[in-house]
């Protein structure tokens, strides 16, 4: 423990933000990380407790106290190799990830927790630009080989441990880039995708074959999900071509609002319209991409996703953005009492909602359900929508709370139902009652499936979650997967 009367004396630092004005001009990132100063004394606010909760938060289990006092010391180079021997890639949760384990934090109790991401963020960022985080490939190889498929986080990091564990990995990815949603669903001014293309370079030194284009199984006709594949490999040429095959491919199918006039020209998926900004990012010319400009939009769904449009739209110059939410207003704060060391159900803005209001577009609307589109020679042109609330465990409308919005464009950010189910039938994987492969995470058998030597893990398992929750499943099925190749494993759980 660095210093025992930090969290007294000092008040959690919060990493900067550019100006709006200035932000809203691209769609680079603009969080400002902390100084090496700043980092010492958020770190010195870490109380070491007997009972770490924010370990057992974190779903990774990062090791937070330790590399909490390693940084004020100022032994950032112990701190990365401490982060690095849980997470295979920190810039992106140090980046992206809402930080369950400052929820869990002791002193977020009764004060506001210790900025555990700002200081996960300054410690990689501080190791790439000391030169530190280099290729490890193993020292001995096993002659085995693993087909991954599906390069998002989860895939990204089996693919890691694996190579590191001296296997012959290949990872297939039906787009043209690597990074799953990491790269074609979470917009740039949230995370840059140099941070994926330098772990690209790390994983092909580490010895990592990327097949980028390759879709693994078949693929329903009209699916409106990203494929970008230019070749097809079947299931049983890579069941008889690997050792081991582990699915990977993320839970992509969007979930539709069939009411009537979803037809009309103006609604589109957040998954059509986020990726085509990022390709357009990466510096790729696309006819028609599909643009905010000059439109009253309006985003259906109040997660990420939703604020991912919110973003984007403000960035393309909407005129209006209005966010609907079909659950009720939750509280602006938490009961600690009722819920540490728990994920609180409360009010979240979020950089892009900011921005939004700032210019004076924003609008968020809660516990509203949308009965209808309306439009005209096929056009969308508006919506109508009534509100709902919660009696005896199901939503009703609420009468006379009928209304009528203008709409020019419509995204549908409303979640994801399940993986593409062609991959997993192509298996012939069991899936559960949600659509997901069926797989446990039990310590013995966990991420196999009905099918032999096909293993399972990420979103493609656990249904639509977090980058570090796949991050986590991708390590713990690797070491599945080594486990059943060499009859035991030295991979970290
Ligand atoms: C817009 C948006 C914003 C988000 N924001 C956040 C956030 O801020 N923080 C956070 O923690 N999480 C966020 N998430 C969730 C997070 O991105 C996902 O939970 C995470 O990426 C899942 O990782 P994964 O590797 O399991 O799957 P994915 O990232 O979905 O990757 C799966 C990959 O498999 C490929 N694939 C699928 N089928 C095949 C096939 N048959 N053959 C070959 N390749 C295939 C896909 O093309 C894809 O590249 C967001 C999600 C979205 C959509
Ligand atoms: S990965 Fe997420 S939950 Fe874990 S320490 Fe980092 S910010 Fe916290």
């Amino acid at each position: 423990m660095g210093k025992i009367t930090g969290f007294m004396e000092f008040e959690r630092i919060e990493e900067g933000y550019k100006p709006v004005a200035d932000r809203l001009k691209n769609y680079g990132e603009f969080v400002i990380g902390l100084t090496e100063e700043q980092s010492k004394t958020q770190a010195a606010r870490c109380m070491d407790c007997g009972t770490p909760f924010c370990n057992n938060g974190c779903p990774v289990n990062n090791i937070i106290p330790d590399f909490n006092d390693l940084v004020y010391q100022g032994d950032w180079k112990n701190a990365i190799e401490v982060l690095h021997s849980t997470n295979n890639f920190p810039e992106f949760t140090g980046r992206i990830c809402p930080a369950p384990c400052e929820a869990a934090c002791v002193v977020n109790f009764n004060d506001d927790a210790v900025g555990i991401k700002s200081i996960e963020h300054a410690i990689i960022d501080r190791a790439w630009a000391e030169g530190w985080v280099t290729p490890r490939p193993a020292k001995v190889k096993t002659g085995k080989t693993v087909a991954v498929i599906g390069a998002g986080p989860a895939g990204l990091a089996a693919a890691q441990q694996l190579a590191r564990a001296g296997h012959d990995v290949t990872l297939f990815e039906k787009n043209d880039r690597v990074g799953g949603l990491l790269r074609y669903g979470i917009p740039d001014f949230k995370m840059e995708k140099s941070h994926i293309d330098r772990r690209v370079q790390q994983l092909e030194a580490e010895g990592v074959k990327i097949r980028t284009s390759v879709l693994v199984g078949g693929w329903p006709k009209d699916s409106k999900v990203t494929n970008w594949a230019k070749e097809t490999i079947s299931a049983e040429q890579l069941k008889k071509d690997f050792d081991a095959v582990l699915l990977t491919g993320g839970s992509e199918q969007s979930r539709d609002l069939p009411v009537p006039g979803r037809d009309l020209d103006g609604i589109h998926f957040a998954m059509e319209f986020l990726p085509q900004q990022n390709k357009v990012n990466a510096g790729d010319k696309l006819k028609g991409q599909l643009r905010a400009d000059g439109k009253n939009v309006i985003v259906i769904g109040g997660g990420d996703t939703g604020s991912d449009c919110v973003g984007t739209s403000t960035r393309h110059g909407a005129v209006s953005v209005t966010q609907f939410e079909v659950m009720p207003e939750p509280p602006e704060k938490e009961n600690k009492l009722m819920v540490w060391p728990y994920w609180p159900m409360k009010l979240r803005t979020s950089s892009s909602h900011d921005e939004s209001a700032e210019k004076g577009l924003l609008q968020r609307e809660f516990a509203i359900s949308t009965k209808e589109f309306i439009g005209e020679k096929g056009k969308l042109k508006g919506l109508k929508t009534v509100h709902v609330e919660f009696k005896d465990g199901k939503m009703v409308e609420v009468p006379g709370t009928e209304k009528e919005y203008k709409a020019d464009m419509v995204l549908l950010a409303m979640g994801f139902t399940n993986p593409v189910a062609t991959v997993l039938d192509a298996f012939g994987i069991d899936k559960d009652a949600r659509g997901n492969a069926k797989a446990t995470t039990d310590f013995t058998g966990g991420y196999a499936t009905n099918v032999n030597k096909v293993f399972a893990a990420g979103d493609m398992r656990r249904g639509q979650s977090l980058v570090v929750w796949a991050i986590r499943e991708g390590r713990q099925a690797a070491r599945a997967v080594d486990e059943f190749l060499m009859g035991q494993t030295d991979l970290p759980r």
